[in-house]
């Protein structure tokens, strides 16, 4: 089985156990019962973390020295069998999201815009934000990301690599500035900026191509397109999603595309580095007394934080949570729309 970066050395000296001791799900005694999983998982032996990790990013993010821990969890998880997911939920998913080969090669130009595996959300892409894009979707092209949820490592090295093979063959061969430059790709799903930038780096895969996140777009079209804002003068409740946990950079970009439409993002206690998973993945791990706290604590939140807008980065979180908050009086949207909705688009 191949293997991501990880390098147990640099936890053998770690002082916080950062990856472990701020995970918001599992509980320790202290910093010794956590070094002591730490060195349980390194090992390649069993531990309590492996078993009851909701798979929500964090360490990744919480890793103080870029280890990798997360991603290296998930390769322990696939080693040992321990499936967070019942196994025909695991199997239906990797049936429902494989490769179809429905591949037609087309003229590109730029901004090239990938959906991901969601062409429902193509609307999205439509001016002011987007003029003249170039759209494609689907499963030949979706990122593969959410293996991390069903300890398939596996499936990420067998599968991203083909991924971006059908995006260069498709859509990114002759779209490139010059034959010296790498051709750009807009990535509107948060996840497929996380695959082909911090999972591209830590599984060893090669990107020829380079990867926009959404807000690096949004931040610079706003600039060029600064006459048209229309201040919304509103508070929103930001629900961050797992993937962002995987390029915490992007946060930073966010909060100056919010800035530049007038949006003020309400400093709740589960935003940044605290966020709560959207309730979507225990679902669909059957772990539906775990969503249904999850929920009823973020949407408290984010009703006390006074906000009338909830805003989605993740089209799936979108769809996990739109319906409750909207229950809640909060209108459900995502930032291109928000952003759109503010240069009258
Ligand atoms: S993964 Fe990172 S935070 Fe966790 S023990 Fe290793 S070095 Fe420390
Ligand atoms: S992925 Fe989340 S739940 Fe799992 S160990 Fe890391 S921080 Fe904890």
């Amino acid at each position: 089985m191949q293997s991501v970066i990880f390098h147990p050395d640099l936890c053998a000296s770690c002082k916080s156990i950062s990856c472990l001791m701020r995970c918001q799900y599992i509980e320790f005694s202290g910093i010794d019962e956590a070094r002591a999983e730490r060195k349980k998982i390194n090992s390649g032996l069993d531990s309590r973390v492996l078993h009851e990790c909701l798979t929500c990013y964090s360490c990744q993010e919480y890793c103080p020295n870029g280890n990798n821990p997360f991603f290296f969890l998930v390769e322990q998880q696939e080693k040992l069998g321990i499936l967070p997911a019942p196994i025909p939920i695991v199997k239906e998913q990797l049936a429902m999201m494989a490769p179809r080969g429905r591949l037609e090669p087309q003229k590109a130009h730029a901004p090239v815009v990938d959906m991901c595996a969601f062409p429902m959300l193509t609307g999205c892409i439509r001016p002011p934000l987007f003029e003249n894009a170039s759209v494609f979707s689907g499963t030949d092209f979706f990122c593969n990301i959410m293996w991390l949820h069903f300890a398939k490592n596996s499936t990420i090295f067998e599968r991203v690599p083909k991924m971006i093979e059908n995006i260069m063959t498709c859509y990114l061969k002759d779209s490139g500035p010059d034959e010296h430059s790498m051709a750009e790709l807009i990535c509107f799903h948060d996840e497929c900026y996380g695959t082909y930038t911090t999972v591209a780096n830590a599984y060893s895969i090669p990107v020829p191509f380079k990867p926009i996140h959404l807000f690096d777009y949004i931040d610079k079209k706003l600039d060029e397109l600064s006459g048209k804002i229309k201040p919304l003068n509103a508070v929103i409740a930001y629900q961050r999603p797992c993937s962002n946990r995987l390029i915490p950079e992007t946060d930073k970009t966010l909060d100056r595309i919010f800035e530049k439409i007038g949006v003020t993002r309400a400093a709740r206690k589960y935003d940044r580095q605290n966020a709560l998973c959207c309730g979507g993945v225990p679902r669909a791990h059957q772990r539906d007394d775990f969503a249904d706290e999850l929920l009823e604590k973020n949407l408290n939140d984010m009703v006390a934080s006074g906000a009338t807008y909830c805003v989605f980065n993740c089209p799936f979180c979108m769809a996990t949570l739109a319906e409750a908050v909207a229950e809640k009086g909060l209108f459900p949207i995502l930032v291109s729309d928000l952003v759109q909705t503010a240069l009258g688009g």
